[in-house]
């Protein structure tokens, strides 16, 4: 236990609860989604919630937590689907959300605090023109601290690339968590070091975001009679650089029969790709369909819902949780598929799982090149079938994170080099961030062993 009422005293007027209903609430985020976390995760509470208004109460905050040895959590909009947001050691949420303003948008370029909402943010660059280039497809409520410091990608990757590759954040300020802490601004290749570390090396507080001209996306459903061909044409679609493509997400059958909403929008039979088109592609865009075999089953603007929620919500981490309403002990994995081997890897992969197990997969760029990411969704019958799903996945030729496990280095989305373990080190030196998460000295112990994402090394 901690020195909880010795650290309330300090707190002074910064808003802070010991209700436990608002404990358990903001020590949980998504990871339910996960079946091997769902256990393991269940019963870390937070022991207070703390809510700073401004930078001043965060540095307060976080200095009286410093002072009395209090595990510091960060978080923000809490939908993380790893964990990473769950206090292991118990202590102080540090809740970012009423940091939420919005600072400028200007010249391409927005800045907010840590705690804005994504969504806002993008409203409020559409107002002048612009818009997002990334967001999760959780940007109804995540925060641009929490994408940052626990997400990496998602819809705006088919055409931008991943959140760590060079360009895609600005930059990125940050505070330590020492007794006295200090501000840091970080721009270039060592945004690397804040990024996707969970928060447990740094408190981001403002962010720096580069924009992309704003569209009015047109969101398209194309449904093909052959998965291999929905597939090429999802990968064609990614690499087509003249096209001004948001999103190419593609799901074999039965999938778009699992998802209740789009029941009877795809023929029988059909496999699906979601695609985010701008009106000025949308000729090129129709000859590829065309080339490809398939046809456009829905077409409508953004800001309508046919299907009871936008079309992001069907794609990214929202497509296992449409599943999951068809068939709850559906899961999947990280996996990666990269190269010219991309095509028979996953040929290889789908040989050898069942037609019951069909494969998700999100196109985008990354380091340079268009990868798929996803996985066969599988009913989910124990640690072992998955261990094997990431033996047949490996083996065939691609890479896997683990989406099951809450450390950074498990789940092997972000390297950690000796930069990293001195930056953890010179940031928070009594090791009291999101303690748990990142592990200096090496691998814990996981139910699955995965090689974790590669990218090209970066001197
Ligand atoms: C259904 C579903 C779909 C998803 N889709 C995507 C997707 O498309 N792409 C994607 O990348 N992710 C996705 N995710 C994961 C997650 O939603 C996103 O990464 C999201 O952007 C996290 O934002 P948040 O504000 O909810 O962060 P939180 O969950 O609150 O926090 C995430 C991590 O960041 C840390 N953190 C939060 N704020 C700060 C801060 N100010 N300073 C330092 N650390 C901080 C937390 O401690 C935690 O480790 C999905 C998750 C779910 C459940």
């Amino acid at each position: 236990m901690h020195s909880i009422t010795a650290l309330c005293d300090d707190l002074g007027d910064i808003p802070f609860t010991t209700d436990p209903v608002i404990l358990r609430r903001k020590s949980r985020d998504q990871f339910v989604i996960s079946p091997l976390l769902r256990g393991e995760l269940a019963g870390h509470v937070a022991e207070i919630v703390v809510t700073p208004r401004d930078k001043d109460e965060v540095a307060r905050s976080v200095s009286a937590a410093v002072k009395h040895r209090i595990p510091i959590t960060p978080r923000g909009g809490g939908t993380a689907n790893y964990g990473q947001s769950v206090p292991l050691h118990g202590g102080m949420v540090l809740d970012m959300i009423d940091l939420n303003k919005i600072l400028s948008v200007e010249h391409g370029v927005i800045r907010a605090q840590a705690g804005a909402n994504m969504a806002e943010m993008e409203a409020a660059a559409r107002a002048k023109g612009w818009e997002l280039r990334l967001f999760p497809s959780t940007i109804a409520t995540s925060t641009i601290g929490g994408f940052v410091a626990g997400g990496s990608g998602g819809v705006g990757s088919a055409m931008w690339g991943m959140l760590r590759d060079r360009g895609n954040i600005g930059a990125i300020e940050v505070m330590s968590a020492e007794e006295t802490p200090r501000l840091f601004d970080i721009s270039g290749d060592e945004i690397e070091l804040v990024h996707h570390a969970y928060g447990a090396n740094a408190i981001i507080t403002e962010i720096e975001m580069p924009l992309g001209p704003a569209w009015d996306w047109r969101a398209c459903i194309v449904a093909f009679p052959d998965f291999d061909d929905a597939l090429r044409f999802g990968v064609q679609l990614a690499r087509e650089t003249g096209l001004l493509r948001r999103l190419a997400s593609v799901h074999e059958w039965p999938i778009p029969n699992l998802m209740r909403e789009l029941k009877g929008v795809v023929p029988q039979e059909h496999s699906m790709v979601i695609c985010f088109i701008a009106p000025p592609s949308l000729a090129g865009f129709r000859c590829m369909v065309n080339e490809f075999g398939g046809h456009v089953v829905a077409d409508h603007g953004l800001d309508e819902t046919p299907f009871g929620a936008p079309l992001h919500e069907f794609c990214y981490g929202h497509g296992l949780r449409q599943i999951q309403k068809t068939v709850p002990t559906f899961t999947g994995l990280q996996g990666m598929f990269r190269g010219s081997a991309m095509f028979e890897a996953i040929a290889e992969v789908r040989s050898k799982v069942s037609r019951e197990e069909p494969f998700r997969l999100e196109l985008f760029w990354s380091d340079g090149e268009v990868v798929a990411m996803g996985s066969p969704q599988i009913a989910f019958r124990g640690a072992k079938q998955m261990a094997d799903l990431v033996e047949l996945v490996q083996a065939s030729g691609g890479v896997v994170a683990n989406s099951h496990t809450t450390g950074v280095r498990e789940v092997g989305i972000k390297r950690i080099t000796p930069r990293d373990v001195a930056f953890k080190r010179e940031m928070d030196p009594l090791g009291l961030l999101n303690p748990g998460k990142l592990n200096l000295e090496g691998v814990q112990e996981s139910a699955l062993q995965t090689s974790g994402w590669r990218f090209r090394a970066r001197s």
